[in-house]
């Protein structure tokens, strides 16, 4: 069979742009070729997102328009819009896709294709597993800064919003070997910051091993300068997990720790297995520890029966831990979740929308303090990019908080960890002017 040429467009979080170099390795090591343009593809794949409502619509426009660019490409949807509906989707005469693979599935790719091609039948397959880690792939990324290392799959929590569960089924990790030497590898190649990615990754668990002895383990790696770990659930952040952030050099302190909403009763809706205080009993203690942390967070505003007071109680954790940056979402509907089946979503459009408004404007706030807080000082910061809208001379990279920093201009490379002197601070950026010494 002829080199087939294929173009991947992934929507959606983290962990699917991981699964995507996780396809791309599939796909490689059986002689398939990746091209940039749609009209130069013989096969179409769509990695899909569907953890929205909207993010089904998304992919069905995006579909309709790929037909009008490239009429003779197969078309494959992978991912969890294709767990989530199944042969429905291949079903539909008006969106003309040829296969689906979940996310379990990617490694029956090659063959997929080639039957679909030879055999001229629509092909699908979903079923989720509760072994498959792709831990024998190496991924194929693209060269950078940081990659995204996958240490577990699935997600056990059932949050009642939720679909990722039924979409990507049971937890399910790698073993402690499989990621070190992935990790001592991506420093062989020249990635100076790793992120650990699960849908709950800090209750990775491998034989005796917990998140806090891969941690450990990853920590160990020569070379390696910065390692992060998203998303963690508040339920598993144990004492241990603490102290060794505090204790290890090349550990960030910085966590990306959801909420999702201030008022116990929501969170017990929503099936989070935490309260108001025991949120805020965690963040003292996180703070106490290590005093610099920086704490981002995801907040739903207008879940099922969320009153005003519920939503005092978000504000009120808001203004207490005063996050460094959040995300904060208003609830819409998941057909399939628990939610959706379960409860009604009462608050109206109007008061999701005032109280988004608000809670944005008091985050906005408290950003910006504590931007301001950080001007004076001199940050560790990775490089990412030489170019910002405004100048093509600065550059930008993070800095152990993973705030976003802008520097002028200067002889540096990509990948470099170097000091900068904060000058000027935004809600959303800090800008500096880097100083001589490199780390
Ligand atoms: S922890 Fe909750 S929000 Fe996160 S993936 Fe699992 S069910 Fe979804």
């Amino acid at each position: 069979m002829a080199v087939m040429k294929i173009y991947i467009r992934t929507f959606g979080c983290q962990m699917n742009e991981a699964d995507t170099e996780i396809v791309k390795a599939v796909l490689k090591s059986h002689n398939f070729e990746f091209v940039e343009e749609v009209e130069a593809a013989d096969v179409v794949l769509l990695n899909t997102c569907s953890v929205r409502e909207n993010a089904n619509r998304k992919v069905f426009g995006y579909i309709h328009e790929i037909k009008r660019i490239n009429k003779t490409a197969l078309m494959g949807v992978l991912g969890c819009m294709a767990s989530d509906l199944k042969n429905n989707l291949i079903q539909d005469p008006k969106l003309k896709i040829d296969f689906i693979a979940g996310p379990d599935s990617y490694k029956k790719l090659p063959q997929i294709i080639e039957q679909v091609m030879e055999k001229d039948e629509k092909y699908g397959h979903f079923d989720l597993s509760e072994f498959e880690t792709y831990e024998d792939i190496y991924p194929l990324r693209k060269q950078g800064v940081n990659a995204w290392v996958a240490i577990m799959r699935g997600c056990n929590n059932f949050c009642s919003y939720c679909i990722v569960p039924y979409t990507r089924g049971r937890e399910r990790s790698r073993s402690l070997q499989s990621v070190v030497r992935e990790i001592e590898q991506l420093v062989a190649d020249g990635y100076k910051q790793i992120t650990l990615l699960g849908q709950n990754v800090n209750s990775y668990k491998y034989e005796d091993y917990n998140f806090v002895d891969l941690l450990k383990a990853v920590s160990d790696i020569k070379g390696l300068k910065r390692i992060r770990f998203v998303s963690p659930h508040p339920k598993d952040f144990s004492l241990d997990l603490i102290k060794l952030m505090a204790k290890r050099e090349n550990i960030c302190n910085a966590i990306h720790l959801p909420l999702q909403a201030g008022s116990t009763q929501v969170l017990k809706r929503m099936n989070r297995t935490y309260t108001k205080q025991e949120y805020l009993e965690l963040v003292n203690k996180i703070k106490k520890i290590i005093p610099e942390i920086v704490i981002n967070t995801d907040i739903i505003v207008g879940f099922c029966g969320e009153t005003e007071e519920d939503f005092e109680d978000t504000l009120e954790v808001v203004k207490k831990v005063e996050f460094d940056s959040a995300y904060i979402f208003k609830y819409s509907v998941r057909s399939g979740t628990f939610a959706a089946k379960k409860y009604v979503d009462d608050v109206s459009e109007e008061v999701k929308t005032r109280r988004i408004v608000k809670l944005n404007a008091i985050q906005k706030r408290i950003s910006l303090k504590k931007h301001k807080e950080q001007i004076g000082s001199i940050e560790e910061v990775l490089i990412e990019r030489k170019g910002t809208k405004k100048s093509k001379t600065d550059w930008q990279g993070r800095d152990e908080g993973n705030r976003l920093v802008i520097f002028s201009d200067g002889n540096y490379n990509i990948g470099e960890l170097v000091k900068v002197k904060i000058e000027e601070a935004t809600a959303n950026v800090v800008k500096g002017e880097g100083c001589e010494d490199i780390f």
